[in-house]
């Protein structure tokens, strides 16, 4: 970072600072994953500069010839990944991918169903306080009491009772397989487009290691930052009657010029995810979130659904007497990162929950296996078990700095200081 530390010491010194907690801790936040160096490398060239609002070969500006390239790339490596008639790489972020799919599949006032925030779903799909929720007529359908898997009878009746025009499926927290054909088979009964919000759950599909939504949903939203392992951003995939609609409501509709180095990132992580290491990756992913699991079960923990088919697990930690929001906090002091989560029917207020949601996308692009993530297990476990004792904490914290330690973190240097 020599530039950078030269002429602003204050910033870099703060990144410097985030450096060392990746190094030297383990992130389990399962929306986050380490890009390789390669994608951050094209993040943080001169792409950053050139305003490029339009499509390829339909550009507002002059001096867009590299920009079209940029752009084709990434559209045809998106195509050839997910096998989808049209794709558009420009969203900034899986909300504006959304917003700009539901500003092409719907009017301001319509109706639309997506699944219960508390349950699993996104905040765009309808909570009340973000556009969705202000814009549209959002009613929710969510996991069955018992199994806790989405309850596809209860979501077929909702949408008999509201008529929905956009059924959106997908989730945040949700650890199960969706059926995609099922939801479409409840789309068309009513009329309504599926919308798959595929957001954490890319990386698996393009592997091959989840079912596609592309023969089922008419649009598909994803970032590109989770599973997917590239920059911060979105795509949107349709079938080819939507594209022109789809292509306006991200440009003019929602968004301004594209940003072209996140697109070059996107292009160069989509190069990444059609070589067959992709493949091996994403089954590493999967393997050692069932792995955490079964460790985690052992200890005494309940994970919720019984287990997990995809990179996330939800465990109840209440089971143990504590609240998700302790355990984030006894969890983040010695270096292991989690997000506290409600569990389906919690009786607990968001703000507290009784879960904590685990993901190994990130762990996994370090190169842990199946022994890191039982080692993992079972420090977790440990600080449960002894969630006010300093003596554990200690002990623990040391252990995860070993641990982390032996696994260099991708796209960040090994510090010199080490
Ligand atoms: C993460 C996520 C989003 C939003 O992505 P941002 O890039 O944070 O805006 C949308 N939908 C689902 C299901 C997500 O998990």
């Amino acid at each position: 970072m020599g530039v950078l530390e030269q002429q602003d010491s204050e910033m870099a010194a703060i990144i410097q600072r985030e450096e060392e907690r990746h190094r030297l801790g383990l992130e389990l936040i399962a929306s986050e994953n380490y890009a390789s160096a390669a994608v951050l490398e094209a993040l943080g060239t001169v792409l950053s500069t050139k305003y490029a609002e339009g499509y390829p070969r339909k550009r507002y500006y002059g001096g867009c010839q590299h920009m079209d390239e940029v752009e084709e790339l990434a559209i045809s490596r998106l195509k050839q990944l997910f096998g989808a008639d049209h794709v558009n790489v420009q969203p900034h972020s899986g909300a504006e991918a959304n917003r700009a799919a539901y500003t092409a599949l719907m009017e301001v006032g319509d109706t639309a169903m997506g699944m219960n925030l508390a349950q699993g779903g996104h905040l765009t799909h309808g909570l009340a306080v973000n556009f969705s929720g202000k814009l549209y007529r959002f009613a929710h359908y969510g996991v069955d009491r018992e199994t806790e898997l989405l309850d596809y009878d209860a979501m077929a009746a909702l949408a008999r009772e509201h008529k929905p025009k956009v059924i959106v499926v997908g989730a945040t927290a949700y650890p199960r397989i969706i059926d995609f054909a099922r939801c479409r088979e409840i789309a068309d009964e009513v009329g309504a487009y599926l919308l798959a919000d595929i957001a954490h759950i890319a990386g698996l599909v393009a592997a091959g290691l989840h079912p596609s939504p592309v023969p089922h949903a008419q649009v598909v939203t994803s970032t590109t930052h989770k599973t997917m392992r590239g920059p911060r951003g979105a795509f949107i995939l349709c079938q080819a009657d939507l594209a022109q609609k789809i292509d306006r409501a991200v440009f003019p509709g929602t968004q301004g010029g594209p940003h072209m180095h996140s697109i070059a990132a996107k292009a160069v992580c989509f190069g990444e995810a059609l070589r067959p290491e992709f493949g091996e990756y994403q089954r590493r992913i999967v393997e050692n979130a069932k792995v955490l699991a079964e460790e985690l079960q052992g200890h005494g923990l309940r994970i919720v659904s019984g287990g997990t088919d995809n990179h996330l697990l939800l465990v109840d930690v209440g089971v143990k007497g504590l609240t998700g929001r302790d355990v984030q906090l006894a969890l983040d002091a010695v270096g292991i990162t989690v997000n506290k989560n409600t569990i389906p029917y919690d009786e607990r207020p968001p703000t507290v929950c009784s879960g904590i949601r685990i993901g190994t996308p990130a762990v996994t692009s370090r190169g842990f296996g199946p022994d890191e993530m039982r080692r993992i297990g079972t420090l977790i476990a440990r600080i449960l078990d002894s969630i006010e004792d300093e003596k554990v904490a200690v002990a623990v914290r040391r252990e995860v700095v070993e641990l982390a330690s032996s696994f260099p973190v991708p796209g960040i240097a090994a510090a010199a200081r080490d």
